[in-house]
């Protein structure tokens, strides 16, 4: 097994910033690289700000998060993530990008490195098939937020080898979560059930069954999910949504998971929800509106 000290997490967004987190206040050393200085410097803030809270709800101390900032070092270059024992990629859900993510990053890796991906969706026996070591290739998909949700669902590709396997388990409880297998489908578990359920949801608002509010009062009240399938889905993101029904409708054949047009509209107008300040909710004022 390969013995774990520096975390590289590739891509600065909602999700590498929490894994970075997670990852730091565990006392592990942590690279975080994304496409700019930019982009890595919003992270890191992006991780301050979350550590904060979590200071100020007394959750963690303020030693604790200082140490713990202390060790996530900004990653300009694959290079200083080749370095790393394990490098988590946490990039914009597509197959492409991610492919030529760690087709970049193959000649800086050193041989002891484990590949991971955070792929929400994707085959993960198709993305390891691309590297030079699909053996040592595994899915660690963290929920979000990172730093909150407890599972993390580990997902074998067909090559992953058994040391990889227990290194991904043994590694994702040390971060104090709690661990599902997922067989290498497209989704897996998690996003196999609630991501229907969400474009579901937007299939309501588009057939005119509800408004924006009705749909996610009638969820949170009528099946006691903590947020309605429409605030999830400005949560997740709707771009992320859109590329994991593609990914299930194209990966299983199957007419059931076609995405709902409103959702593609949404994502052709850049309103994704949460992270762009609009999506079936517009989050530029105090307290959310609903769009339609
Ligand atoms: P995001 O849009 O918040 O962040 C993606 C980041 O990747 C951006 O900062 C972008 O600049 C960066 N990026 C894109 N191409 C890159 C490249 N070539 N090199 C380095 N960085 C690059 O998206 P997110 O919500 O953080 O999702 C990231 C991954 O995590 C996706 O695979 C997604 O499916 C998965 N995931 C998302 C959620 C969720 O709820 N949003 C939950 C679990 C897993």
């Amino acid at each position: 097994m390969v013995d774990i000290r520096c975390v590289g997490v590739i891509g600065a967004g909602q999700m590498g910033t929490g894994i970075a987190h997670v990852c730091a206040l565990a006392g592990y050393q942590v690279r975080l690289n994304d496409l700019s200085r930019e982009r890595i410097d919003g992270g890191l803030a992006a991780i301050e700000k979350n550590m904060a809270r979590q200071v100020h709800r007394g959750l963690i101390t303020d030693e604790a998060m200082q140490a713990a900032l202390a060790l996530i070092k900004p990653a300009e270059t694959l290079g200083e993530i080749g370095q790393t024992d394990i490098a988590i990629e946490a990039a914009t859900e597509d197959e492409t990008t991610k492919k030529a993510i760690f087709k970049a990053l193959e000649p800086h890796l050193s041989g002891h490195t484990l590949l991971a991906s955070n792929t929400s969706s994707i085959s993960i026996t198709r993305l390891a098939s691309n590297t030079d070591r699909p053996e040592r290739f595994i899915g660690l998909h963290f929920m979000n937020p990172a730093p909150l949700m407890k599972l993390v669902e580990i997902i074998r590709g067909i090559a992953t080898d058994v040391a990889t396997y227990e290194t991904a388990v043994n590694f994702a409880k040390s971060l104090g979560k709690t661990t599902a297998n997922a067989e290498d489908f497209p989704a897996f578990i998690v996003n196999r059930v609630l991501v229907p359920m969400i474009n579901e949801a937007i299939y309501t608002l588009y057939e005119g069954v509800g408004t924006v509010d009705a749909i996610d009062t009638a969820l949170k009240l009528g099946a006691n999910h903590p947020m309605g399938p429409l605030e999830l889905g400005d949560f997740i993101g709707l771009d992320t949504v859109l590329s994991i029904m593609n990914v299930l409708y194209e990966g299983l054949a199957d007419s059931k998971y076609r995405p709902c047009p409103l959702l593609t509209k949404y994502v052709e107008a850049g309103w994704l929800g949460r992270k762009t300040g609009r999506g079936f909710y517009d989050y530029r004022g105090e307290h959310p509106v609903p769009t339609r």
